[in-house]
C-alpha cells in the first residue's frame, strides 16, 4: 500500500510509520512539527519506502500519485499542549479532518481517523463501550480537543454514509512508550522523569482518578488490524488494565528505584474521574488484545527516558 500519515513525526505517528514500513508499505509522513519532531523519523530518511512533507493539514493538501490509505493522526494529544494551542487543536481536528477526508475521497483511499477516549469526556459509565455517547463539557478547556475529535468522527461518518467511503474510526485510550517528549506533560513522562531526577512526583487531585494505559506496540498492532478490517464504526483500542494515578505514581517510583516524594497538586479542570476501555468489540472483530502489562511496558519505557534526560 501507499499510505499517507498525518502527524507521522509524532509519538504515535512515527511508531505507525515504522510498523507500516516493516510490513512493506510506502509511507508519506506529513507533519508541521508543532508537537512532532524530526528526531522520531530521522532513521527513515534515505529509505525508499519513506518520504516526508512538512505541511499544515488544515490547508488544502495536494499529494501526487496513488494513495491507498490516509491515516489522520495529526493533533496535539497532551492536555498541556492543547490547552496551550487551543485553536490549532480545534482546526486540525475539524478542518484537518475535512481536508484529509477530501484527499482520501479523491484518491479512493481508505480513511482512518485517530479519535480518542476523550469523546467519552468525564464518563458516567465505566468501562466505556463504543455505544456510549459520552459526557463532554463543550465549553470547558478540554472541549477544544474533545469536540474537535467528536466533530472529526461525525464528519468521517458523513463521508462514509454520503460518499460510501471506507472509513476506520479508532478510539485511542491512554498510550505510552518511547518517543514521548520529556516535557509532554502527561502522567507517564512526568512521573518517570521526576522519579529519575529524584524530584517530587506530582499527582494531581487526590490520585484516586483512574486511567488504563496501553503500551505503544500493542496499540500499533491494533491500529494495523483495524485498518485491514472492514469495520466502519468506532472501535476502542486500549488496555483495560485500570489503575489509580496514585498507584501509577507508586509503581513508577518503585520500578525506577527512586527516592522521590509523591506530592499532591490541584486537579486540572474537567479531568475525567475514571477511564477504561471496553475492548469486547476489538477482541471479537479484530482478534486483538494487548499483550504487554503495565510493568513490562514501563520497563521498556524507563530506559528511553533515562537516555533522553541524559542527552537533554
Ligand atoms: N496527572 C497527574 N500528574 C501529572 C500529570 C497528569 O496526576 O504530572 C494526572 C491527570 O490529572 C489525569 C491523569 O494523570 O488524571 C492522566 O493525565 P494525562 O495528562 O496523562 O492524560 P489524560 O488522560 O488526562 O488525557
Amino acid at each position: 500500500m501507499k499510505v499517507l500519515i498525518t502527524g507521522g513525526a509524532g509519538f504515535l505517528g512515527s511508531h505507525i510509520t515504522d510498523y507500516m514500513i516493516k510490513q512493506g508499505h510506502h509511507v508519506t509522513c506529513m507533519d508541521n512539527l508543532v508537537t512532532g519532531s524530526k528526531e522520531n523519523i530521522q532513521h527513515l530518511f534515505g529509505n525508499p519506502q519513506f518520504s516526508f512533507v512538512n505541511q499544515d493539514v488544515t490547508n488544502f493538501i495536494h499529494v501526487p500519485g496513488k494513495i491507498d490509505a490516509v491515516l489522520h493522526f495529526a493533533s496535539p494529544a497532551s492536555p498541556v499542549d492543547y490547552l496551550k494551542i487551543p485553536i490549532p487543536t480545534l482546526k486540525v481536528g475539524s478542518l484537518g479532518t475535512h481536508k484529509t477526508l477530501g484527499l482520501a475521497k479523491e484518491k479512493k483511499a481508505i480513511f482512518m481517523i485517530a479519535s480518542t477516549s476523550e469523546v467519552y469526556g468525564d464518563p458516567l459509565i465505566n468501562p466505556q463501550n463504543e455505544k456510549y455517547w459520552g459526557n463532554v463539557n463543550p465549553v470547558g478547556p478540554r472541549g477544544v480537543y474533545d469536540e474537535a475529535k467528536r466533530f472529526a468522527e461525525a464528519m468521517t461518518m458523513a463521508y462514509h454514509r454520503y460518499h460510501k467511503m471506507p472509513v476506520r474510526i479508532l478510539r485511542i485510550f491512554n498510550t505510552y512508550g518511547p518517543r514521548m517528549r520529556l516535557k509532554d506533560g502527561r502522567a507517564i513522562p512526568n512521573f518517570v522523569t521526576q522519579a529519575i531526577k529524584g524530584s517530587p512526583i506530582t499527582v494531581y487531585g487526590d490520585g484516586s482518578q483512574t486511567r488504563s494505559l496501553c503500551y505503544v506496540d500493542d496499540l500499533v498492532r491494533g491500529i494495523y488490524k483495524l485498518l485491514l478490517s472492514n469495520m466502519n464504526e468506532p472501535v476502542n483500542i486500549g488496555n483495560p488494565e485500570e489503575i489509580t494515578l496514585m498507584e501509577l505514581a507508586e509503581t513508577v517510583k518503585s520500578l525506577v528505584k527512586s527516592k522521590s516524594k509523591i506530592v499532591l497538586k490541584p486537579l486540572p479542570v474537567d479531568d475525567p474521574k475514571v477511564r477504561c476501555p471496553d475492548i469486547t468489540l476489538a477482541k471479537k472483530s479484530l482478534k486483538w488484545e494487548p499483550q504487554v502489562s503495565l510493568k513490562e511496558g514501563l520497563a521498556k519505557t524507563i530506559p528511553y527516558f533515562r537516555k533522553a534526560l541524559k542527552e537533554s
